[in-house]
């Protein structure tokens, strides 16, 4: 068994302090008459070997234990600083891989591993679930005729709406571009579609500023319910397909399956 050089230090400190109390019990038992028998001079060597061991101890305390300890305490104050700025930089690189950099809302893999879930938790407690994609009206043309900065801020000011609008167990993710998504649970056909129209009408009351003009942009909605059989992937498609149906209607409103 090997020992650490503390270790090795503290055993020595532990036999000077060991040998010094044996030096002062026989010091005492001279000077008393007791098993140790030579008188004043015996127990006044004893006095003094004993006080040059305590004095040892301290040396050997100070000087090889007490800075081995205390550089053990810095390195281990480091250590845990480290561990902890990593275990804030990995939850911070597994936050930004699920989020949106520009708007702050979920991602795509975010929500298809949401819609993954929900689903397969859904099956089993039999309960509805919709699905709302929504893509906003000839945003081409507001980055062509207003530049790519002004079009970010709609893309944000969109996405604040769509925060106001949803409930908690909402998820809502940008999925790219300009295209948005909410999952949201245990809702039926009818309310599905209120709050699609609902935001619908909140994005095309949105007023975006740039320089002294006042921007105005309206988004499509394709809404499904969840026919309880089906995969997320079928979900997304069939809500797809009706994004496209009002587009193909004339834009600024809400399609449902
Ligand atoms: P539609 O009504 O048919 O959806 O027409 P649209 O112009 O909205 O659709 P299209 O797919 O032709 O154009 C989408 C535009 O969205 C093109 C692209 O420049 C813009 N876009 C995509 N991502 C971003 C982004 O992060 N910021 C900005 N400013 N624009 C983006
Ligand atoms: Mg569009
Ligand atoms: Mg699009």
């Amino acid at each position: 068994m090997r020992f650490h050089k503390a270790e090795l230090f503290f055993f020595l400190l532990i036999g000077l302090v060991a040998l010094g109390g044996g030096f002062a019990w026989a010091a005492f038992s001279a000077a008393t008459g007791g098993t140790i028998v030579g008188g004043v001079e015996t127990a006044a060597n004893f006095a003094f070997m004993s006080t040059v061991l305590s004095g040892l101890s301290v040396v050997c305390g100070v000087v090889l234990i007490f800075p081995i300890m205390s550089r053990g305490l810095r390195e281990r104050g480091k250590l845990q600083e480290m561990t902890e700025s990593l275990s804030v930089r990995s939850q911070s690189l597994e936050h930004a891989a699920v989020t949106d950099s520009l708007t702050g809302m979920y991602n795509r893999r975010y929500f298809d591993d949401a819609l993954t879930e929900y689903l397969n938790a859904f099956r089993r407690i039999e309960k509805p679930i919709g699905m709302a994609i929504l893509d906003l009206d000839h945003f081409k043309k507001v980055n062509d005729t207003h530049g790519h900065d002004v079009g970010d801020e709609v893309l944000r000011q969109v996405a604040g709406c769509l925060q106001v609008y949803t409930r908690y167990h909402d998820v809502v993710a940008r999925l790219g571009g300009e295209e948005f998504a909410i999952l949201s649970p245990n809702i039926t056909e009818q309310q599905l579609h209120v709050l699609a129209d609902r935001i619908r009408l909140a994005v095309s009351q949105l007023n975006v500023k740039t320089g002294n003009v006042t921007l105005r942009v309206t988004v499509s909605v394709g809404v499904a319910i969840w026919d309880g059989l089906e995969s997320g992937e079928e979900l997304y498609r069939r809500a797809d397909k009706q994004l496209y149906e009002a587009k193909r209607q004339g834009r600024n409103r809400v399609c449902a399956a």
